[in-house]
């Protein structure tokens, strides 16, 4: 894939990167709630008790501090549950072995585990990624839109910031989503999966010459927050469940940006909202 920062070039003093899923774009309570969840009861058979673990998937992954973590993650924090309160998960050690010492956690890389270890978990835990992004691909495209403000604040943050999506999720799904919806024009460089990770996607932006104190990162994980603070930028986030009222709340931000008063009291308020709303 071509360099993502070909062409880029800093045209204002302030920068705001915006994460997409589950930020812009209102698409991470339908991928857990319509597709890992329930292909993970169906992979392991647990119909019996699909309530309680589906109830328990969407609390790991969308509703406390482990939301957003990597499938894998995810899925090994909920075997270990079900295996010590439901019923035993078979082979489930293999697992959790893996992702301690996997460079990589992606199916590419489970599937050559899986052979070589002969492993029965792996290959469920393949199985699984696989038949979540087919679930995935099979969304009906009208289900996954922005949150309501998002196009207006963000052309409104156009006006003084560059804008950059800072996004760990598939690039051409991100183009895609952002091009729809008419966001895209008001956009100066996509970094998406290809880019790398979030913490080194800012790292190379603020090469552009960008002050800390005057680039924002806003996203709706915990891990927005860490790549933001990695680099010495302020983090506003989206709260699930209240993204509407966070979007509408976005040209405060600006303002404290704008106006060199975003350390410190509002930043520290902003950062203690997010995470008592993922407690
Ligand atoms: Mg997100």
């Amino acid at each position: 894939m071509a360099n993502p920062y070909e062409g880029y070039a800093k045209k204002k003093d302030f920068l705001v990167c915006i994460d997409s899923d589950g930020c812009a774009i209102d698409s991470m309570d339908i991928k857990h709630i319509r597709c890992f969840g329930p292909c993970m009861v169906e992979e392991w058979g647990l119909e019996e008790h699909r309530e309680e673990i589906l109830k328990r998937w969407n609390e790991i992954n969308l509703y406390s501090m482990t939301r957003g973590i990597n499938r894998f993650k995810g899925l090994a924090a909920i075997l270990k549950e079900i295996n010590e309160k439901i019923t035993p998960v078979e082979d489930l050690d293999s697992l959790l072995t893996w992702l301690e010492s996997a460079d990589e956690l992606s199916n590419a890389a489970v599937e050559k585990a899986a052979k070589e270890k002969n492993s029965i978990c792996l290959e469920k835990a393949l199985n699984w990624s696989k038949a979540v992004n087919q679930s995935i691909s099979e969304l009906p495209k009208e289900d996954v839109r922005p949150f309501d403000g998002v196009l207006e604040k963000i052309s409104a943050l156009h006006e003084f910031c560059d804008v950059a999506i800072v996004s760990s999720a598939n690039y051409e799904a991100v183009k895609e989503e952002w091009t729809r919806f008419g966001l895209i024009e008001h956009v100066d460089i996509v970094l998406a999966q290809n880019a790398g990770s979030k913490k080194s996607c800012i790292e190379k932006l603020l090469t552009y010459g960008y002050d800390t104190d005057k680039v924002m990162m806003t996203g709706d994980a915990p891990g927005d927050m860490d790549a933001a603070k990695q680099n010495g930028v302020f983090y506003y986030p989206i709260l699930v469940k209240h993204e509407t009222e966070s979007w509408a709340n976005i040209m405060d931000a600006a303002e404290h940006l704008k106006s060199g008063t975003f350390a410190g009291e509002y930043q520290d308020g902003l950062i203690r909202k997010f995470v008592d709303n993922l407690s």
